[in-house]
């Protein structure tokens, strides 16, 4: 039966999580306004709050949600500003997990860390750092206290040959709305030892039903970490208009193959993107006046366990890249004395990029807090390139046009993952005070939507905005999806429309 939200099924079920869990989950029903705000437009409403304080109370509490088909949708720690903040697709009551921060386990002799959902960026480096830093976290654009495990779980992407986050995932700890709870690794067969050496038991793999699906709660997680090399160097190319990537982007495919700099290790960036990300302050007139949109750069990182290692492969870039570029820089991560710096090479991310949420504020506030509650319009499209120039020249000039024809900031990055394609991230920044501003982003979004469906670029990762956009898919594909949902979700009460036509 569906959930009828203004009827007593929803209090009734509050209270009872109350009574139920009452040392180990907080729960709230008003004041819910850190949580209903988001950098764009949304429908999807909070209709209450549960805050389990211990992670082993959640599959009876998800059983107790299915029995009453409340809708539950989880969130770590709801900083996923530009994809949708804290909202659910639809009006859900928020799991928070922000509370179950452990590390459990840590072993930096194979390099693994077994997390639960609260476990942030920096609380993660700051005990990787303790432990003597043999191992790191890939870095990354966002908010350092975002929540590894779903960023992992999202798909999303750090720097460096490590930088596949899901890659570097596996046995994890998942619940049920069935209120069963299971491990998909080698835990399962009582041989903890081996998880963290090794992800992939016999049998199916089952970590992707629950990536980017809604499908489960997952309580913990093994990451694989970044072994930190001695040497490191991050080589920067200003690279000028875009038709110049038609020379660069056969280099760059070269240099992947060959094994000179891993895939996730190479980026590109379009004048917006560098001058919001990198300024590390609100924009300036001046670094406004400065922009300029169709110059383009690049960036390398570049790690060795020996410096003759890291000359070498430095020379042989800088041969390569040099007769295409304006100027080429090598930064490395040492002071003159020699000593390590903190930086994004060896997983120290800045969190300095969350400023360019704050691009389109006609006035921003003093100090930068929370995006949402600063009413910051801000809105991502992830959609996969081939590795070709033509197709980051049609994506430039798209941009350009946006840009032209509307007031928005508009930021365009591409990560390789491979040398056979690109993830871009294409940002719009506005100003959510602004009268009509809102209106005017989501039909510029719709605008890119058409475009990179025409050009048959499709997503690698959906904002709450993008869910309705997918095309019906052409094959038995939505039955099959529905039947594994009902199998593992019968009352369908975990996360309703975060996937399209479920
Ligand atoms: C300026 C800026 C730069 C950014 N740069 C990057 C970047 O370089 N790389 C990158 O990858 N991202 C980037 N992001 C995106 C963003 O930072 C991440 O997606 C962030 O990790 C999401 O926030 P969160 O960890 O709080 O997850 P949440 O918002 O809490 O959750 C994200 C999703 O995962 C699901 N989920 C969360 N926990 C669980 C769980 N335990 N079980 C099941 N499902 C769960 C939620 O339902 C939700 O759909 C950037 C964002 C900004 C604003």
């Amino acid at each position: 039966m569906p959930f009828a939200e203004h009827s007593t099924a929803l209090p009734s079920f509050l209270d009872k999580v109350r009574h139920a869990f009452s040392e180990s989950a907080s729960v709230l029903s008003d004041n819910m306004e850190h949580y209903d705000k988001a950098t764009l437009p949304w429908q999807g409403r909070p209709l209450g709050v549960i805050v389990p304080h211990r992670g082993d109370i959640i599959p009876a509490l998800l059983k107790l949600a299915s029995e009453d088909t409340v809708p539950l949708h989880a969130i770590a720690r709801g900083r996923s500003w530009g994809l949708g903040s804290s909202l659910p697709p639809r009006n859900a009551v928020l799991l928070d997990l922000s509370k179950l921060d452990r590390i459990l386990d840590i072993d930096m002799q194979a390099g693994t860390a077994r997390i639960e959902p609260g476990v942030t960026f920096q609380a993660l480096q700051d005990r990787l750092k303790a432990e003597g830093l043999a191992f790191h976290l890939p870095s990354f654009g966002g908010p350092v206290d975002a929540s590894v495990l779903a960023n992992a779980l999202e798909r999303g992407e750090g720097a460096g040959p490590c930088g596949d986050r899901f890659a570097h995932l596996w046995d994890i700890d998942v619940a049920l709305a069935t209120g069963e709870r299971f491990r998909t690794g080698h835990s399962r067969y009582q041989a903890d030892h081996l998880s963290s050496h090794h992800a992939r038991p016999a049998g199916p793999l089952l970590e992707g039903l629950f990536s980017q699906s809604g499908f489960g709660v997952v309580l913990s997680g093994q990451i694989g970490l970044q072994p930190t090399l001695p040497y490191m160097a991050m080589m920067l190319a200003e690279l000028g208009p875009a038709e110049k990537l038609k020379a660069v982007l056969p280099v760059l495919k070269r240099i992947l193959n060959a094994g000179l700099v891993p895939p996730h290790a190479l980026a590109l960036w379009n004048g917006a993107k560098r001058v919001s990300s990198l300024a590390g302050r609100y924009l300036s007139d001046q670094d406004r006046q400065a922009l300029k949109p169709e110059d383009w750069a690049l960036s390398l990182m570049i790690g060795a366990p020996h410096p003759d290692l890291l000359t070498l492969t430095s020379r042989i870039l800088a041969s390569e890249l040099e007769p295409l570029t304006d100027t080429l820089t090598l930064q490395h991560d040492r002071d003159e004395k020699g000593q390590r710096l903190e930086t994004p090479m060896t997983g120290f991310s800045t969190g300095q990029n969350v400023l360019s949420v704050y691009a389109g504020k006609a006035h921003p506030p003093e100090t930068p807090g929370n995006p949402d509650q600063d009413r910051c319009g801000f809105l991502w499209l992830c959609p996969v390139l081939p590795f070709e120039a033509d197709a980051l020249i049609h994506l430039d000039h798209l941009v350009k046009e946006i840009n032209r024809d509307q007031p928005f900031f508009t930021a365009l990055g591409l990560q390789a993952v491979s040398a056979r394609a690109f993830h871009a991230y294409v940002s719009l920044a506005w100003d959510r005070d602004l009268e009509g501003a809102d209106a005017r982003a989501m039909q510029a979004h719709e605008r890119l939507w058409q475009d990179f469906s025409t050009q048959g670029w499709a997503p690698y990762r959906l904002g709450l905005p993008d869910i309705a956009k997918l095309p019906p898919a052409s094959d038995d594909w939505p039955h099959v999806l529905k039947r594994l949902k009902k199998a593992l979700d019968p009352q369908d009460i975990l996360s309703p429309g975060r996937l399209p036509g479920l």
